[in-house]
C-alpha cells in the first residue's frame, strides 16, 4: 500500500507528520467532525474533533460491499424477531432469571403485549458491527460482532470523514487512492426513516422527540439531525427517538414508569421494546442454532446462508449439558473467546484470564445464564496514526471494525422503507480488546477500498 511506505516516511520526519496531523484536525473541525469535551459535555464553548486515524483502512472492496448488501436483510431479521413472542420469550427465558435489567424490558414488553395495543407504524434504525477474521490459508471473512438496535451510534459524525481523508491523501498526491473512499450519508437516509415514520402517525402537528441523556457529549450531531427534519410546534409526539436508555446506569425507578408509558403511547418509537430485546446479545446467540434463522426467512435460504455466513461461532451458558460443555470449553482455552454480559456501551465483555474468574464464580448456579460465549475473532491488522486530544503522534498497530446502517419503517404488513443507509468505520490500537468512541478507544475512520 501506498500509504505504508508515506507513514514510514512521516515517522521518520516528526515536523512534517505533526504539519499533517494539523491540517487533518482543522479539516475535521471544518467539515463538522465536532465533539463537545469530556471534561465540560454539556458546554459548546469549547469543543474538539472526533477522535479520528490520519489515513483511512485499506478495506477489502468485496466484503464491505457484502455487510452492506446484508444489512437490508438484518432489518428484516430484527424486525421479524420483534413480531414473534414466542421466539422473545423462549430466547430470554433463562437471562431474565439472571439480568436484571433484561429482566425489566422483559417486564414492559409483557406488559404492553398483555394489553394488546397494536402498533402498526414501526421504525428500525440499527447497525451491524463486523470484524474480518483472518484464516490460517490467508483469506478473511466478514463475522458479525453483534448488532445495535437501540440509541446507535456514529450516525452523526460518519458522514463528516470522507471528504477529510479524501483531502489528506490528495496533499500526499495519492489522487487514485483518494477516490477509493466511499461517500457515506447516514444523516440523509436516517433522516428519511423518521420523517417517513412521522409522516405515516398523520398529525401535522406532532412532534419527534429525541430521548437524550443529560450528558450532551454528542448534542452538536444529533443537532444535525434535527436540522433536517421539519420544524414544528405542538406537543403530540408522533415518534420517539431512543438516543440514550440503552444501559441499566440510564434508568431511576421513574425512568421505568416512563418509559412504560412511551411503550403505551401511540408515538412510533425507534426502536420499540421488542426491539429492543431483538438486539440482545442473548438473542444473537439463540439466532446462531440450527434451524432458527429458517424460522424467520422460510422461504428464502439463499438469505439464511449470506446471514448465517457471518456468525462467528456463539455459545449458550444456560443451565444444563450444553452451558456445561461451554464452560468447560471456555475454561480450557479462554484466550479463544469473548464473554458477553447483556450490556450495551464497550466495557462490559470479559476476555482472557478474566473468562476464568468470572466463570469459576458463576458457574455453579444460573448466574451464567446473564452470559453468552462468543469465539474471538482475529482481524488484521495494520499500521496507522491516531488522532486524539492531547495525545502524541505514533505509528499504531490498529485493527478495524465496519458497521452498516440500517432504516426502515414497516406499516402493518408492509415494509415501507427497508434501507442500509451508511457505514461507520471504527479504528483501535490493536491490543485493546473492546472499542468504542465515546469510551475514548476507538477512531473514527474510513475505508479505503482495495
Ligand atoms: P457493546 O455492545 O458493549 O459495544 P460488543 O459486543 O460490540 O459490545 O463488543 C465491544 C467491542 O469488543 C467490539 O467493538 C469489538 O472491538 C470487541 N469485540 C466484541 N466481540 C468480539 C469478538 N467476538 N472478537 C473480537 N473482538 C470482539
Ligand atoms: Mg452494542
Amino acid at each position: 500500500m501506498a500509504t505504508n511506505e508515506i507513514l514510514e516516511g512521516l515517522i521518520k520526519d516528526p515536523d512534517r507528520l505533526k504539519d499533517l496531523a494539523d491540517e487533518a484536525k482543522e479539516l475535521a473541525l471544518q467539515h463538522g467532525a465536532l465533539l463537545r469535551i469530556f471534561e465540560n459535555p454539556n458546554s459548546s464553548e469549547v469543543i474538539t474533533y472526533t477522535p479520528f486515524t490520519l489515513f483511512p483502512s485499506p478495506v477489502p472492496k468485496a466484503k464491505f460491499l457484502q455487510a452492506l448488501a446484508l444489512q437490508i436483510h438484518y432489518n428484516l431479521l430484527v424486525d421479524r424477531i420483534s413480531q414473534d413472542p414466542g421466539f422473545l420469550e423462549e430466547a430470554l427465558a433463562s437471562t431474565i432469571q439472571a439480568d436484571d435489567f433484561t429482566a425489566n424490558l422483559f417486564r414492559l414488553y409483557r406488559e404492553v403485549q398483555q394489553e394488546g395495543r397494536t402498533k402498526s407504524i414501526v421504525m428500525g434504525l440499527n447497525r451491524s458491527d463486523y470484524m474480518l477474521d483472518q484464516r490460517e490459508d490467508g483469506t478473511c471473512s466478514l463475522k458479525q460482532t453483534e448488532i445495535n438496535t437501540i440509541a446507535v451510534g456514529g450516525i452523526c459524525i460518519s458522514g463528516n470523514l470522507p471528504v477529510v481523508h479524501r483531502r489528506i491523501l490528495q496533499m500526499l498526491g495519492l489522487l487514485e487512492e483518494s477516490q477509493c473512499v466511499p461517500e457515506n450519508n447516514c444523516i440523509a437516509g436516517m433522516t428519511r426513516a423518521l420523517a417517513r415514520a412521522w409522516e405515516l402517525y398523520g398529525q401535522q402537528e406532532a412532534v419527534v422527540m429525541f430521548l437524550v441523556e443529560d450528558v450532551q457529549l454528542h448534542k452538536l450531531g444529533q443537532r444535525c439531525i434535527e436540522h433536517q427534519l421539519w420544524r414544528r410546534d405542538g406537543l403530540e409526539v408522533a415518534v420517539v427517538f431512543y438516543c440514550h436508555g440503552f444501559m441499566p446506569e440510564n434508568y431511576k425507578e421513574q425512568s421505568w414508569d416512563v418509559r412504560l408509558l412511551m411503550e403505551r403511547s401511540l408515538a412510533v418509537k425507534c426502536p420499540d421494546i421488542s426491539t429492543h430485546l431483538a438486539g440482545t446479545k442473548k438473542v444473537q446467540q439463540e439466532l446462531a442454532r440450527p434451524g432458527v434463522l429458517e424460522r424467520f426467512f422460510p422461504d428464502q435460504p439463499q438469505v439464511v446462508e449470506q446471514i448465517r455466513a457471518t456468525f462467528a461461532g456463539l455459545y449458550s451458558l444456560d443451565m444444563g449439558p450444553e452451558g456445561d460443555q461451554t464452560v468447560a470449553m471456555a475454561l480450557a482455552n479462554p484466550e479463544k473467546f469473548v464473554l458477553k454480559p447483556q450490556r450495551e456501551g464497550g466495557g462490559n465483555n470479559v476476555y482472557g484470564e478474566d473468562i476464568v474468574r468470572v466463570l469459576e464464580e458463576v458457574k455453579g448456579d444460573k448466574r451464567r445464564a446473564a452470559y453468552i460465549l462468543m469465539d474471538k475473532i482475529r482481524p488484521k491488522t495494520e499500521q496507522n496514526i491516531l488522532l486524539k486530544t492531547g495525545q502524541p503522534l505514533k505509528l499504531t498497530s490498529v485493527c478495524y471494525e465496519i458497521g452498516a446502517f440500517g432504516a426502515y419503517v414497516r406499516q402493518g404488513k408492509d415494509m415501507v422503507m427497508n434501507e442500509c443507509v451508511g457505514h461507520l468505520l471504527r479504528t483501535k490500537n490493536s491490543e485493546q480488546f473492546e472499542g468504542g468512541i465515546t469510551a475514548r478507544v476507538s477512531a473514527l475512520d474510513n475505508p479505503l477500498l482495495v
